[in-house]
């Protein structure tokens, strides 16, 4: 089985959310798998240039965006036993940052073309094309009209594709004149089953169009997505598609992930050793200059700082939220609002919140290992990483019952005793303060609290079971015969 990965970034070389961490492991568990996969993403100049020495030169190719040919270079390194291949173009990719850029339309549609165009330098032939949300949207609709009956004597013939959405709201909307200024598209493929969205083209929805399977990375989410809510505008194309479009639930990976070796934290601890995760507390609480108090509950928030991940919530009740018995510690960066909100609030509630306005993945696993809670109130949520992360070192999640958040945090039910989190199903502050104020009730309850946070450490959120669910799928495809 042969699988070309696409994606824009993936760790350890380039990261900008979650995306990043599944393209770094996914293809290693499916690899553990017996499938061969290999990787291939723009070489950007954000690259560590600890990778950059180790990369081995491949060879080099041309690529035509209408009128212009733009060199492509092909550099490998195998990691982890992946192999990873990178675009070379300083043009595009010698950038201060991965998107936002005048060109992303121009950039990406490069990419979407290098993607297809290095296979038969490399010499690989794979079964499917793998791509990932917008940045590689095109590759399937250009396989189509460029490739598969064009070029190269049949060896793009009999390429499937599969198109995983892992967040829909970013589409990579650009003007109708790059269909012929740039990617050199006839105009047949400019309708609203295909590229065209409200008069411009849209690259995930290329993608949805033309790929064989389509993907997302939760069932809920897959469900979700169908309607007008949800769906951002492509609910139409996402339903008339349905029959093709399923859930596979994101993994994290487990062995970097361990709270028994992360060299990140403060001190290791296990299930069975759950009085260091207290120590992982108090110096979290030093470091980020919160008052030491072992009895206060200490909620975390890893997030980029947009209103998907549920800030407006937040913003309504934080002079209350804080207010109580507790303690926030904040990382991320984004919207300014939000990253002003928690700067007021670090000055107005000295030693009860910190705000940490950066990125910093260090500190990240501190927080994920030294709080006691994490809280992820989004709007929506296609599959989430925090809530994974957090429940692996032991951290209780509360969350809004949305796409994969609801999928993964079990609530806690006070009869039984079971759960592994506190969780809120409308988007309500106040239902949201309930939620905090409930996990902070069981949290006076040490025995209670104990038993929660080792469900939480006992779940399997690994690969395994959905590197396998990939791995069916893509067996399943290989059934399909390609018609035009
Ligand atoms: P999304 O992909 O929507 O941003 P996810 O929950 O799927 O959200 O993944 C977010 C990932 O990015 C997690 O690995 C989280 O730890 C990480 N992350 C987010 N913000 C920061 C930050 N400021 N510093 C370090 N890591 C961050």
């Amino acid at each position: 089985m042969k699988i070309w990965f696409a994606v824009s970034e993936a760790t350890p070389f380039a990261k900008t959310g979650g995306l990043a961490d599944v393209a770094g492991s996914l293809p290693k568990a499916l690899r553990k798998l017996g499938v061969d996969i290999r990787v291939v993403m723009p070489k950007y100049s954000q690259i560590p240039q600890q990778y950059i020495n180790k990369m081995t030169f491949m060879g080099y190719t041309y690529v035509n965006l209408t009128w212009r040919r733009e060199y492509c270079g092909i550099f490998k390194l195998v990691h982890e036993g992946v192999p990873f291949y990178f675009i070379d173009n300083e043009r595009y990719f010698n950038r201060d940052w991965y998107y936002g850029q005048i060109d992303d339309g121009e950039r990406f549609t490069f990419f979407n073309k290098s993607i297809l165009e290095v296979l038969p330098i490399i010499d690989f032939k794979p079964y499917i094309i793998h791509c990932n949300d917008w940045q590689t949207g095109l590759c399937s609709l250009l396989l189509d009209a460029h490739y598969r009956y064009y070029r190269n004597q049949g060896f793009y013939q009999y390429i499937h594709t599969v198109m995983t959405i892992h967040n829909l709201k970013y589409q990579g909307i650009f003007p109708k004149n790059m269909m012929d200024e740039i990617i050199g598209l006839s105009w047949e493929y400019f309708n609203p089953d295909g590229i065209e969205f409200y008069d411009n083209i849209n690259f995930l929805k290329a993608g949805i169009a033309y790929s064989t399977k389509i993907t997302t990375v939760s069932k809920t989410y897959a469900e979700e997505i169908k309607t007008e809510f949800y769906g951002e505008k492509l609910f139409g194309i996402l339903r008339k598609r349905s029959q093709d479009l399923c859930g596979i639930l994101n993994g994290i990976d487990y062995e970097e992930n361990n709270p028994l070796t992360d060299a990140r934290i403060y001190t290791p601890f296990s299930i069975n050793n759950m009085e260091d995760k207290q120590r992982n507390k108090a110096l979290l609480q030093k470091e980020a200059g919160l008052n030491i108090c072992p009895e206060t509950p200490l909620i975390g928030i890893i997030s980029r700082l947009v209103a998907q991940k549920g800030f407006d919530l937040i913003d309504r009740m934080i002079a209350e939220l804080l207010g109580m018995d507790l303690q926030l510690i904040v990382l991320g960066t984004g919207e300014k609002k939000y990253e002003d909100m928690f700067l007021w609030a670090q000055g107005a509630f000295r030693g009860k919140i910190s705000a940490n306005i950066c990125y910093d993945p260090v500190l990240a696993q501190k927080i994920y290992a030294g709080c006691d809670m994490f809280l992820m109130p989004s709007l929506f949520e296609p599959c989430g990483l925090g809530q994974l992360y957090s429940m692996r070192y032991g951290t209780v999640p509360i969350v809004r019952e949305t796409g994969g958040l609801k999928d993964t945090v079990i609530p806690y039910n006070e009869y039984t005793g079971e759960g592994t989190g506190f969780t809120f199903a409308n988007f309500n502050a106040h239902e949201m303060k309930d939620a905090v104020i409930r996990a902070m009730g069981v949290y006076k309850d040490k025995v209670r609290w104990k038993a929660i946070m080792k469900r939480c450490m006992q779940q399997d959120f690994s690969w395994d079971k959905s590197a396998r669910e990939y791995s069916n799928l893509y067996n399943r495809i290989c059934g399909i015969t390609v018609t035009k």
